[in-house]
């Protein structure tokens, strides 16, 4: 049967196109995914799980369902001892997002990552095994019907490069994602010079995901536009990263420990912080919107709203017109407009 359903290209020939990522994070934080090696082991073991997670982020305006396939690479997999269930896994994931994607008219993408196999040390033999990793799980991404395939929180351009060759050799669109650790990638480049040389070397769409909060990601995505012709992308991570602090895994309060991975809720952004930044980067002219690790259904929702859209999950977006105390409205009753004055009486106090 054809489909009407329109390509990654056009979509982003029309307008920004909205991702949601943050499946490992959301799913570790829900009970069904080990932090540590963040292996989505879940697939396999708690299907529902993953297909309830795409279903949320499709009603919260998602227009591409990521299969949950990070990390599932097979040198991760031997990591936690399921080197057997690697193609299984595999494909699974891309018929759990698949399912989704058809339900609400969303892109299929299949999904690589950062192998922590390739060196610049011993390139020609690591590049070697890094292909083949890359070739395995981009095969199985496209006999699964994946619309495009996302190669993201590369910290090496080289690493990076690879996977551009393999999923351009495969004939899909490639999206190409940094994740900006340092000043520059692993291998010396400024981010704006890798992201030139990606889309010279035929990336679809280049960027940046994880890693960095908004107010961090946002200087270096302006260097980035000027250095791209075409289309950009930005997935940060709902932190509030500073410049003291400019990555999640640098936040800390003082006196504490590192807060990455297990106790970052303190700097958490808002889902307002984040409409704020799919405005931002809107404006800027980044193309493809999203958000990565730390990310959930009600920061999604916000994003595709202050975008302008109407989404299936707008249906129960706040109306605090009718609040008890905030409301409005004429159904609130006024004399419950007294605890609002408690209310602030108590929250003076608080903020002294
Ligand atoms: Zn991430």
């Amino acid at each position: 049967m054809a489909s009407n359903k329109m390509d990654l290209l056009e979509r982003l020939e029309r307008n920004t196109v909205l991702c949601a990522e943050g499946y490992v994070f959301e799913l570790e934080r829900r009970g069904y995914l080990k932090a540590g090696a963040f292996v989505p082991e879940v697939v396999l073991d708690h299907p529902e799980a993953v297909r309830e997670l795409h279903r949320e982020f499709l009603r919260a305006g998602s227009e591409v369902m990521v299969a949950l396939t990070y990390y599932a690479h097979r040198d991760k997999l031997r990591v936690v001892g399921r080197e057997n269930d690697l193609e299984k896994l595999n494909r699974h994931a891309l018929r759990l997002a698949k399912e989704a994607a058809v339900e609400g008219n969303a892109l299929l993408a299949g999904n690589i990552c950062n192998t922590w196999v390739y060196s610049p040390e011993n390139q020609e033999e690591t590049s070697e095994i890094v292909r083949s990793m890359y070739q395995e799980q981009v095969g199985w991404a496209k006999e699964e019907g994946a619309d495009f395939i996302v190669a993201e929180t590369m910290g090496y351009l080289g690493e990076a490069l690879i996977a551009l060759d393999v999923i351009k050799s495969a004939g899909l669109p490639a999206v190409v994602t940094l994740a900006a650790c340092c000043d520059t990638t692993k291998d010396g480049h400024s981010w704006e010079s890798a992201c030139h040389i990606l889309e010279e070397g035929g990336a679809d769409v280049v960027g940046l995901n994880c890693t960095r909060g908004p107010a961090t990601m946002i200087p270096l995505l302006k260097k980035i536009r000027k250095s791209v012709k075409g289309y950009v992308a930005a997935l940060p991570v709902p932190y509030r990263t500073t410049t003291r602090q400019p990555i999640f895994q640098s936040l800390k309060e003082k006196g504490h420990d590192y807060a990455f991975p297990l106790n970052l809720e303190h700097f958490l952004c808002t889902r307002s912080e984040m409409a704020d930044f799919a405005l931002q980067a809107q404006k800027i002219g980044i193309n493809y919107i999203g958000i990565c690790c730390g990310g959930a259904p009600h920061h999604v929702r916000s994003m595709a709203e202050a975008l302008g859209r109407r989404v299936p999950a707008s249906r129960y977006s706040p109306d605090m017109s009718r609040h008890s105390m905030l409301g409005s409205d004429e159904v609130v009753r006024e004399d419950h407009k007294r605890f609002l004055k408690e209310w602030e009486a108590v929250s003076a106090v608080t903020e002294d």
